[in-house]
């Protein structure tokens, strides 16, 4: 995340030299994940239910072994981590 900070007469103003992040604690663009299956590793975009809040909620497939998993988004540490996706799918 790149951030530049300058000093006005009325305080410090920051701007964000990248996209607008949208939550307060600025999200990267990509995080590193590792394929919990085949350990292959690649990134991810936050899902729409990490910037909800809904840290547990990310999904997706592997792109080299096509499995599909589960990612989590952690605020504490800013990463993400990758679970297989244990439940059963239900449509
Ligand atoms: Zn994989």
């Amino acid at each position: 995340m790149s951030i530049e900070v300058k000093k006005t007469k009325s305080g410090l103003v920051l701007t964000k030299t990248n996209q607008e992040p949208s939550n307060s604690k600025g999200w990267q663009d990509r995080y590193d994940i590792n394929c919990p299956y085949c350990l292959e590793g690649f990134d991810c975009a936050p899902s729409i239910f990490h910037m909800m809040g809904a840290y547990e909620l990310g999904g997706g497939s592997c792109p080299s072994c096509k499995e599909m998993m589960e990612i989590h988004f952690h605020p504490e540490t800013n990463s993400m981590t990758t679970h297989k996706a244990v439940r059963e799918s239900v449509h």
